[in-house]
């Protein structure tokens, strides 16, 4: 399957934002945006005129990318968010955070949804009991995510309380760092989820 293979920073400079990408690395002067926060290529300087399309386009980029989705996929959860009640844009969000790589990050036994999915993929995490590997596995309210008890036993997750502890975990999720487990306990509201994003730029943009 493609996937972005460039250096990562690039993604936080192309959209002119810090995205919170490589984890520990974006909270240190090591950040390539702190650095240099112009886009990346030649000729960055110069100044260009935005069009309305071009603002629609990076916002869209800006929040697939945030989440490391393709665009298939991502165009795929639009749809399906425009057949929910309420607003498209809101329910987009809302179905990218309860994506189960995205809940492991948000309770903390990851510090990016990079590493959160690799976590995933590598098969360390059961949801109600059963072994998920899917990054994509949408969650529900009420489930219980944990570290599979043959996995509890490696270095990672020896540290990972502590870990955890340190994390800024969001209201509407509950971890037990002791247990290695959280529970979903509703789904996010809007200003729970990451208010830099202009969720109506993307809606706009596939409304075109
Ligand atoms: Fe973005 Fe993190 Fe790289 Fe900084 S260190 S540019 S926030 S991915």
């Amino acid at each position: 399957m493609a996937r972005y293979n460039d250096a990562v920073c690039r993604i936080c400079r192309r959209e002119g934002l810090k995205l919170f990408l490589k984890g520990s690395r974006c909270y240190s002067r090591k950040c390539a945006f702190e650095r240099r926060s112009t886009p990346p290529g030649m000729n960055t300087m110069r100044r260009r005129k935005v069009s309305e399309y071009g603002l629609q386009l990076r916002e869209k980029q800006k929040v697939r990318k945030s989440y490391s989705v393709l665009e298939r996929q991502f165009r795929n959860y639009f749809e399906k968010a425009e057949q929910h009640k309420g607003m498209t844009g809101e329910n987009l969000l809302r179905m990218l955070e309860m994506r189960l790589d995205n809940v492991v990050f948000r309770m903390g036994f990851a510090s990016s949804r990079a590493q959160a999915r690799q976590l995933v993929s590598h098969g360390h995490f059961a949801v109600n009991g059963r072994p998920t590997n899917v990054p994509s596995f949408g969650v529900k309210v009420g489930d219980r995510i944990e570290v599979r008890d043959s996995r509890r036993g490696r270095e990672y997750f020896k540290v990972a309380p502590e870990t955890m502890k340190a994390a800024q975990i969001p209201e509407w999720v509950s971890v037990d760092p002791s247990k290695l487990s959280g529970t979903v306990l509703a789904e996010p509201a809007r200003e729970q989820m990451p208010l830099e994003f202009n969720e109506q730029l993307v809606v706009e943009y596939y409304s075109r």
